[in-house]
């Protein structure tokens, strides 16, 4: 190969808005016959909007404000576009989980997780926190042939906090919430708050209820994402956020197909938000509910299988399978591990970057030859 003609395709990907990281990078881009494109962030903007917020009938918590509260504290230290479209809204609203005392219906002790049981979801302090002019509504959750247990006493007073907040990557956030009050048993009580896929709810032990799985039906059949929020293992409510896909990215596939380049979707997000987008930009083939550290598995068993693969991602769940495939391209509006793990950076917005890049290595290396 003369290295000179790599160099000079190096250079006119630079005008191109293609950063080649050197002629290695290039030459991979030539020889590639597969595209992975990861959903949210590359073939989507990735700046989510929250849409809807729903309140668990049954759940611990009282009203949309609670839930979205109590989900934008442990979301606070997670990069993912939903983590931003929740503390967005909560923001906007003015919510912090401080002011939650007047919003709670209940919290369960940790002994009652997964639980709870119809007649059992209302409770309040024996020494009287429920009063007619207090919390509960006169439609809403307060039953008389409830059962109350002064173990568990609800009170506006207490005083809650949102501690250890942390990502689960690809799946959600998790974090604690303190209670602290004079009611509270021995000063201060514990419980985990869990947000995020179904499938991480079923592993905590979660039942998600038939109103909030209605809810994630309703948000799938939208092409919509749905995420569940649960507090000490019961579930509180859920979260529909929306994204949109990029306006170049249909034509961008079709362009990647027409180069005789085999189109995978690759994402963590369930199979029907992914089909929406994928039958929506006409990609070969959607792999879908995938987790991150599984995202470099599926890149390898494409490998194994003898294909050459091109992964194109924003790094926020996918740095690791963007350093596995043979050629790594990052969409620059992603992370800075993305721009550290990919081969090749494009600082273009618009998708078409992808099939330009992908040509002008095959003209260089043509050119060589
Ligand atoms: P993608 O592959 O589309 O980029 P991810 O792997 O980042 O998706 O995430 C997969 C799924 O995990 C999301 O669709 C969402 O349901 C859930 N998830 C990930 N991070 C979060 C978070 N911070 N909060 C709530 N849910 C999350
Ligand atoms: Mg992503």
């Amino acid at each position: 190969a003369t290295p000179t003609a790599l160099m000079v395709g190096v250079g006119r990907g630079g005008q191109l808005g293609i950063l080649i990281k050197g002629p290695d990078a290039l030459e991979a881009s030539g020889r590639i016959d597969t595209v992975v494109l990861d959903k949210t962030g590359t073939l989507t903007t990735g700046r989510m909007a929250l849409e809807r917020t729903v309140v668990a009938a049954d759940g611990p918590l009282a009203d949309e404000d609670a839930v979205l509260a109590v989900a934008a504290a442990i979301e606070r230290r997670s990069e993912h576009p939903i983590a931003r479209a929740v503390t967005d809204a909560a923001d906007a609203r003015g919510l912090a989980v401080p002011g939650l005392g007047a919003q709670l219906r209940t919290l369960s002790p940790a002994a009652d997780a997964g639980t709870s049981a119809a007649g059992d979801n209302v409770r309040s302090d024996a020494g009287g926190a429920y009063d007619a002019g207090g919390a509960y509504d006169a439609g809403g959750a307060y039953d008389a042939g409830d059962a109350y247990d002064a173990g568990d006493a609800y009170d506006a007073g207490d005083a809650y906090v949102v501690t250890e907040a942390a990502a689960l990557p690809g799946q959600g956030a998790r974090g604690l919430l303190v209670r602290s009050g004079d009611a509270v048993p021995g000063g201060e009580s514990t419980e985990e708050v869990m947000i995020g896929t179904p499938e991480l709810m079923a592993q905590i032990g979660a039942i998600v209820p038939d109103d909030i799985a209605r809810a994630l039906e309703a948000a799938a059949d939208e092409g919509r994402t749905g995420v569940v929020l649960a507090i000490g293992g019961r579930v509180a409510g859920a979260l529909v956020v929306s994204d949109r896909i990029k306006d170049s990215a249909a034509e961008a596939v079709a362009r990647l197909r027409a180069m005789g380049l085999h189109t995978v979707l690759l994402t963590g997000d369930h199979e029907r938000a992914a089909r929406a987008v994928g039958d929506s930009v006409g990609v070969d083939e959607v792999i879908a509910g995938v987790l991150p550290t599984d995202k470099v598995a599926t890149i390898e068993r494409l490998q194994a299988a003898g294909r050459r693969v091109a992964m194109v991602g924003d790094g926020i769940n996918d740095a690791a399978a963007l350093a596995t495939a043979n050629l790594g391209l990052a969409v620059v509006t992603g992370t800075d591990v993305a721009m550290k793990s990919a081969d090749i950076i494009l600082v273009r917005k618009n998708l078409q970057v992808v099939p330009d890049s992908i040509a002008l290595s095959r003209r260089t290396l043509r050119t060589i030859r």
